[in-house]
């Protein structure tokens, strides 16, 4: 008989198995104000509150007055797969709500006590405790209209997750920024937020523009007016963009949002159709203030690919790509594009884009950020404009064409190219990334940041960052403590100023001895991040670009090892006609 050692098999102890499943879903207090927000939003609530205390980690409240839930389906509630939103699998397929697993309220009440009262229309008002996962008796009282749940003392018994909660100004900031993220996609309905009973933030029913614009109130970079509003549709999605015109915006992308149907998702192909949008209207490393909401027939969505569903596969993205892109260059207003940036003699790919002396156009489309402005007026960047297309006429011409035929993208992931007698087939994520990765480690700049950016780690990073400090200093990362578990960066290489939040999110999580192991996984995973990924659609002068970079390279391997170009030769694919060339 085989010998398995000590430990045996066995089923999990239910309610260790409902604590785990719980915890892909609720993380911390913004995962449960984020369901029963949701909750709120399908029971078609006109006016929802939220109110905090001890940033959720004493008490979440959201209050509601939708539907309600019947005084005999309250017991049903909070059980596994418990939905009143989806039965059967084609449902599932058209999904107009928000909740559809049926598993929220049941992983809320399996790590924290919670209390629902609520009130259906023609019924009495009833009350139900489940008290991590114990559920009470069922007892009258409560609303007079809708559904009020309270969730108390969130992860007590589940230690392991208490510990990496953040201070709870923090996780107060993070339920923040989830209701108004759902704020924002629901612009009819009033949503009022409190920190114990101090109203801090409030929205009333507005149209979708006016709300964007209250969501950015507090932001001194946006100026109101500079807001504008965009739209389009095709076959079967059309989409609204609420977005600056090209006078306010950031260095870095946290302010490109992407909703689709209602539901905000991390979609950088999307946050690229948006940026690229604004071609020349923006200087290198600027990104604009742009919120995108999209409809797309529900058939061609899917959203059950991540817990806390912030991901979606969209069939026809490419084509809505498209659209976002093309629709905000011919509305968006050309103040600014004025400036022709075409040099007599240069190729039409590089009329393009404007490529600063020094750099090439590579650069140009895919460095993260090489160079900062400060925040230039209409006039300033007439001039440097100016001053960039001299540069470009005096440089003498290294590419005046390709010598390579690019087809087009295959399966979103294949760049087709035809070169001299062979067909190239190019894995784009993997090639960009090779190139990032070389860019980076060559790149000696590194820039003071004008506002050091603050961040709070947990306690074995602390002491990670206490001993290896200036092994990040190295790489031209300056971390300084600043507290309690909190630290300071104040210098970042150049080249990573866009992407700073991916940077502070390796270093708060990132925790191992090997100096080697330090480089190559802060390298690799900055490259992997601001490389195009697989299933991106590319345009073409992207596309261009990207090639010919790759045929500069000497050994095209990515940074893992990978090997990302295939050849196949004209001879081959003859052959196997049964041709001779
Ligand atoms: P889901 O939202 O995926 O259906 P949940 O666990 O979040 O799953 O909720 C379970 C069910 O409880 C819902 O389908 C709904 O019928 C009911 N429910 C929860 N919250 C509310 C609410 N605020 N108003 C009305 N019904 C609610
Ligand atoms: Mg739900």
């Amino acid at each position: 008989m085989v010998d398995y050692g000590m430990s045996k098999i066995a089923i999990l102890d239910s309610l260790v198995a409902q604590r785990i499943a719980a915890g892909e879903v609720i993380e911390r207090p913004a995962s449960v104000v984020r369901e029963l927000l949701d909750n709120a939003l399908d029971s078609g609530a006109t006016e929802i509150s939220v109110i905090l205390v001890d940033g959720g980690t004493s008490r979440i409240t959201v209050i509601d007055n939708g539907s309600g839930i019947a005084s005999d389906e309250l017991a049903l509630v909070c059980q596994s797969h418990a939905t009143s939103k989806v039965s059967t699998l084609e449902d599932l397929y058209n999904l107009t709500s928000m909740g559809f697993r049926g598993e929220a309220l049941y992983s809320i009440a399996a790590a924290a006590k919670v209390t629902i009262a609520s009130k259906k229309e023609g019924d009495e008002a009833t009350t139900i405790v489940v008290d991590n996962s114990s559920v009470g008796k069922i007892s009258p009282g409560g609303p007079l209209k809708g559904t009020r749940v309270d969730v108390e003392d969130l992860f007590m018994y589940v230690p392991a997750r208490k510990m990496f909660l953040k201070r709870n100004s923090t996780e107060y900031t993070m339920c923040k920024n989830v209701f108004i993220e759902k704020a924002l996609a629901f612009p009819d309905i009033s949503f009022k937020l409190y920190d114990e009973n101090r109203l801090t933030l409030s929205f009333e029913p507005s149209s979708l523009h006016q709300r964007v614009i209250s969501s950015l109130s507090t932001d001194k970079r946006v100026t109101p007016t500079d807001m504008i509003e965009i739209s389009d549709e095709g076959a079967r999605f059309s989409f609204v963009a609420i977005t600056t015109s090209g006078a306010s915006y950031r260095n870095d992308r946290s302010h490109i949002r992407v909703y689709v149907n209602k539901r905000a998702i991390d979609e950088y192909a999307l946050v690229q159709a948006a940026s690229y949008g604004y071609k020349e209207l923006l200087p290198g490393g600027a990104f604009p203030y742009s919120y995108l909401f999209i409809t797309v027939d529900p058939e061609l969505v899917d959203f059950n690919i991540h817990p806390a569903k912030r991901e979606a596969k969209i069939r026809n993205l490419a084509e809505i790509h498209h659209s976002v892109t093309s629709t905000l260059r011919k509305q968006l207003p050309q103040q600014l594009a004025h400036v022709s940036l075409k040099s007599p003699s240069s190729s039409p790919q590089q009329e393009l884009y404007y490529t600063p002396k020094g750099t090439s156009t590579y650069d140009t489309l895919f460095s993260p950020a090489p160079r900062t402005y400060n925040r230039p007026s209409d006039d300033s960047w007439f001039e440097r404009a100016k001053e960039v297309l001299q540069q470009k006429q005096e440089e003498p011409h290294t590419r005046s064409s390709y010598n390579f035929h690019y087809i087009g993208q295959l399966f979103t992931l294949f760049l087709l190219v035809e070169k001299d007698d062979s067909l190239y087939l190019i894995d784009q994520h993997a090639a960009h990334e090779r190139l990032l990765y070389d860019q980076i480690r060559s790149d000696k700049g590194v820039q003071h940041l004008m506002l050091p950016i603050e961040f709070e780690v947990e306690y074995s990073i602390d002491q990670f960052l206490l001993h290896n400090s200036e092994k990040y200093a190295t790489y031209g990362l300056t971390l300084k403590k600043k507290g309690d578990l909190r630290w300071e960066l104040t210098t970042i290489p150049s080249l990573w100023k866009s992407i700073e939040k991916d940077v502070i999110a390796f270093i708060t999580s990132f925790s191992a001895t090997d100096p080697q192991e330090l480089e190559k996984r802060l390298y690799s995973t900055i490259a992997c991040r601001a490389a195009v990924k697989a299933g991106d659609a590319v345009d073409m002068y992207t596309a261009e670009a990207l090639i010919q970079q790759v045929f500069d390279l000497e050994n095209p391997v990515c940074p893992h090892g990978r090997v990302f170009v295939i050849e196949i030769t004209k001879e081959q694919l003859y052959q196997s006609v049964g041709r001779i060339i």
